[in-house]
């Protein structure tokens, strides 16, 4: 069996560099050509071509074909990348003032079926391994330089736990992209026991929790995780995460015409943050067809926003980018698959 080379952490690929006979530069050499955004060991020139097949004999990396590159009005690029195994995954480049962000996925679907989402249409295929995460942000940075990373796009990240760890870890190392964590978000829909694991690492990553709704009812409605782990165990993980961490929690709220954008949710949902270290984004659902859920009206966005901040929650009303070429949640490699 060959190794994925981009999915060892720094330590273990020392070890695969060591049990073949090389010396310890090498992990080196190869580990800053991963984080260079390359696919195939032939790119790799301060190793000798013999050496290079050797390492392909035993190894190989992950590749991103571009199978497709939209650029929306808004500067906003979407790829969508086709895997070694011709599996789909689309990874999303945001110009923000503050620089460049890069969202990747982190499975290829998704279980969770939250009811407005595209991603979990076809169900979960496969999770991605830590280099496939890895060299989302890579071959990103490669072309546009970026300077923070969101795991939001296809997929449930603590879905695919242990291989985002790797994959944070090999983002974070020095000797490769050297990100801050500061500069990382990772969104998931409320998979507690997973919270609780990496509040204990005390990261300092934001985490972002995909709330939409304030009460029981209105959740189990659009998001079945929510039947598992309900609200109350929710907030209370999350209330745990913020006090372990220091670091404030992010909540994504996605208004949806009449289902969770009514006065009395956006009354219960100042109520259940009170007093947490929280900030909430407000962002109007995109339409699915095949999911058939409305965005809010601009009038009852402002209204929602006005009685969070009236309640002293911190709250944005986030910019919806690239719309124009699918850029939200799955839509892109949904439609190329039923085409
Ligand atoms: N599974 C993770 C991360 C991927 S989804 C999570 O649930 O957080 C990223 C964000 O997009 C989540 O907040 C998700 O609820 C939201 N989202 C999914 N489909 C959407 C849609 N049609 N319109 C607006 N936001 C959507």
């Amino acid at each position: 069996m060959k190794t994925d080379l981009a999915s060892l952490d720094y330590g273990s690929l020392q070890a695969f560099v060591k049990e073949n006979g090389l010396p310890e530069y090498r992990a080196q050499q190869i580990f800053r050509w991963i984080s260079r955004g390359v696919f195939s060991f032939d790119e790799m020139t301060d190793i000798s071509k013999p050496l290079r097949e050797t390492l392909s004999e035993k190894a190989y990396l992950p590749v991103l074909t571009t199978e497709k590159k939209l650029i929306s009005s808004d500067g906003t690029v979407k790829y969508l990348f086709t895997l070694s195994d011709g599996e789909h995954i689309e990874t999303v480049l945001m110009n923000y003032e503050h620089g460049n962000s890069v969202c990747i996925s982190s499975q290829v679907g998704c279980r969770m079926n939250c009811a407005f989402c595209a991603s979990s249409l076809r169900g979960l295929k496969r999770c991605l391994t830590a280099g496939e995460m890895l060299a989302q942000v890579a071959a990103v940075n490669k072309e546009y330089g970026v300077s923070s990373v969101v795991v939001m796009g296809i997929g449930e990240p603590m879905d695919n736990y242990e291989n985002l760890l790797v994959f944070l870890e090999n983002l974070s190392d020095p000797r490769g992209l050297a990100m801050s964590l500061r500069h990382v978000s990772v969104s998931t829909c409320g998979i507690v026991p997973k919270i609780n694991e990496l509040a204990k690492k005390k990261m300092q990553l934001t985490l972002s929790v995909s709330l939409h709704a304030p009460d029981d009812e209105t959740r189990n409605r659009i998001m079945p995780v929510n039947r598992k782990w309900n609200i109350e165990t929710l907030i209370s993980a999350c209330r745990h995460y913020a006090e372990e961490t220091k670091r404030r929690i992010s909540f994504e709220y996605t208004l949806i015409k009449d289902v969770n954008d009514t006065p009395k949710h956006a009354e219960a949902l100042a109520k259940l943050l009170h007093g947490m270290l929280a900030h909430v984004n407000l962002i109007p659902v995109n339409y699915v067809s095949e999911r058939g859920f409305y965005p809010s009206s601009p009038e009852s966005v402002r209204s929602f926003y006005d009685i969070l901040q009236s309640r002293g929650v911190t709250v944005t009303v986030r910019r919806t980018l690239g719309s124009d070429i699918n850029a939200a949640c799955g839509q892109l490699r949904h439609k190329t698959e039923s085409d």
